[in-house]
């Protein structure tokens, strides 16, 4: 444990001299509250580190200790259902120790060292192990089983095993390397936050993270293990759509970084996640989540650390085996804490004042998402699903942040007031919304939910895109300059806007939609259309068309449950039978009139 002094004190950022041996991500601890930092700079024995806590009252000759290892976090039973700050310490456990003004320079263990896990054995002495095998699992809680892991790494012969209570960090293992020496294994290991965790393969991600909202799922869907932006203009609903994503989509694990929003909204993220339940198990969420959200008297370079942290606990489960969501919010708040950092250290600064390195340090928090094949002997997959949402400043989408988010997502999901503003919502903008997943998702799509997916979704997309063109000579020259088939493809493109993309968070009805779903509704809704024109073609009149009763249950479909599916082809014959099928008297109001 090297000893250094302060020479300066720049906001967040100190600059100490006298740590010949540290390194750069080393861990310190500044002045003689003991506040916590980590290394951003070396030159030579002066290093400046970034302080995770108000540095007020610091001051030239006060001490620096560096712990000689990089910030870490602990991964092991008891993550779950907790709040950390952004460097791991359990919000609860330090609002004990200091009420509700967290004091500085606290420190507290990330997993309770006291609380006792059941630890059931996977294997028995004599077994061989290699890093990412399973050795037990621990049933943390009535939804997830932690299943505690050799660390990478580290291989040889099982050659004790305990099973039973025990804390985190009590021996549960010991395990013989090749080289003959003898380790204590734990239910905890610590990683850290700036590596990302090994794995033995990269897969390819195909299967889309089903979120049940239409818009998302057959529009811009993601996969498991891909990579998503969100922007948030103020009211246009960023905050409902990550509540779906965490509650409703077909990740077992959600982390939710909160890396300090204006004013009170870190604290509104620490009232609402708690609140919510968990659509599948009918426990809170918080169950099987874990949430990072930086306290108000944390200075922003904490929102550096706070990513990293949230990653890393992802990366941990994904390599247990599940299929982890990890949302960021905002990222823009974290790119301005490395701008500030960045000019304080007087960096050379690039656009808008961002540091060059701005690109790369996006790119390779976004870089750990994935699908993977974990180490260790069973062919376990996982996965990290990262959702990033961006605050621009007047939501100007060309700023540096945005861009350099955007060259690397894969998916955007473009929220936009003026829909908003309009009550469509989801307020996902259709029209500069993209996923480039889709060619991935549609071999899934093709034999888990129908051959004829992909096509109805670039249908539907096509009739919006046209919608939008005709909607500019409706404007100019009114709706009597549109042909009858025309007229036909404004209202499908209506319906689809209203019956299947507008879906309502908090109509129990309404709020999920399994992709079934989602297709059976794009056919009748395609289907309508099909026989309109064909009505037409027979002379029947639009108005006439466009009033047919079964437009009413068509509107309604979206109400229907996964059991209620045969209903849809009830739906389907209702428009034959209204539109050109039936008996002459069940369409003769469509064509009553008769001209077009
Ligand atoms: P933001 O986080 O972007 O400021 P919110 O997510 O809090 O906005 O959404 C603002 C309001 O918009 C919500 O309180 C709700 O009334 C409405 N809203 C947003 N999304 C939906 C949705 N999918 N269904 C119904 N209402 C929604």
């Amino acid at each position: 444990m090297e000893q250094g002094r302060i020479i300066k004190v720049a906001g967040p950022l100190v600059v100490a001299e006298g740590l010949v041996e540290s390194k750069m991500y080393d861990l310190v601890r500044v002045g003689d509250e003991g506040l916590m930092g980590e290394i951003i700079e070396m030159r030579g024995d002066r290093a400046s580190i970034q302080v995770y806590e108000e540095t007020e009252g610091l001051g030239p000759g006060d001490p620096v200790v560096s712990t000689g290892a990089p910030l870490s976090v602990e991964l092991g039973p008891g993550m779950l259902e907790q709040v950390y700050d952004g460097v791991q310490r359990p919000l609860d456990v330090l609002q004990a120790q200091a009420g509700a003004f967290i004091a500085r320079g606290l420190s507290a263990p990330a997993l309770d060292r006291k609380r006792l896990w059941a630890f059931e054995p996977r294997v028995k002495a004599g077994d061989a192990v290699a890093g990412g095998d399973v050795i037990g699992v621990v049933q943390e809680n009535v939804v997830i089983e932690h299943r505690i892991m050799v660390p990478p790494h580290l291989a040889g012969e099982i050659v004790e095993v305990r099973e039973g209570e025990h804390t985190v960090t009590d021996t549960v293992a010991r395990l013989r390397a090749v080289d003959g020496t003898v380790h204590d294994l734990t239910m905890m290991q610590v990683w850290p936050v700036r590596v990302p965790r090994p794995y033995r393969e990269k897969l390819s991600a195909f299967e889309p993270l089903v979120t049940g909202t239409r818009v998302i799922d057959t529009f811009f869907p993601v996969v498991k293990g891909g990579v998503a932006c969100i922007p948030g203009p103020f009211g246009a609903g960023k905050t409902v759509t990550q509540h779906q994503i965490a509650k409703w989509s077909n990740a077992e694990i959600v982390v939710f970084i909160g890396c300090g929003e204006r004013g009170n909204e870190m604290t509104d993220v620490l009232m609402e996640f708690p609140e919510l339940t968990d659509p599948y198990s009918g426990q809170p969420l918080m169950k099987r989540t874990v949430l990072v959200a930086n306290t108000s008297n944390m200075p922003v370079a904490a929102r550096e650390a706070s990513v990293y942290t949230g990653i890393t606990m992802a990366e941990y489960f994904r390599d247990m085996g599940y299929n982890v969501v990890l949302q960021a919010d905002s990222t823009s708040r974290w790119a301005e804490a490395m701008r500030e950092i960045s000019g304080r250290l007087e960096e050379m600064p690039g656009d808008e004042g961002f540091p060059a390195y701005l690109g790369t340090r996006l790119a390779s928090f976004y870089e750990r998402a994935g699908k993977v094949r974990s180490l260790g002997s069973d062919e376990r997959e996982g996965s990290v699903t990262v959702v990033g949402s961006v605050s621009p400043p007047g939501g100007d989408l060309s700023e540096p942040v945005v861009q350099n988010t955007l060259r690397v997502v894969k998916v955007f999901w473009a929220l936009q007031d003026q829909l908003a503003f309009q009550r469509h919502f989801p307020a996902i903008d259709w029209l500069t919304s993209y996923s480039l997943y889709l060619d991935k998702v549609t071999p899934f799509w093709a034999e888990r939910v129908s051959p004829e997916f992909r096509a109805r979704r670039d249908e539907a997309m096509a009739i919006l895109q046209r919608e939008a063109e005709l909607a500019e000579i409706v404007r100019l020259v009114g709706v009597e300059a549109l042909s009858p088939e025309e007229r036909v493809l404004m209202e499908t493109a209506k319906s689809i806007r209203e019956d299947f993309l507008q879906q309502n968070a908090f109509r129990d009805d309404d709020q999920f939609s399994s992709l079934a779903e989602q297709d059976a509704l794009l056919r009748v809704i395609l289907l309508f259309r099909d026989k309109a024109l064909e009505a037409l073609s027979r002379g029947a009149a639009l108005d006439a068309i466009f009033s047919a009763p079964v437009r009413e249950r068509i509107a309604r479909a979206k109400y229907l449950s996964a059991e209620d599916l045969a209903e849809f082809d009830a739906i389907a014959s209702e428009i034959e039978t209204q539109l050109v099928g039936g008996e002459e008297e069940d369409r003769a109001s469509v064509y009553a009139g008769g001209e077009r």
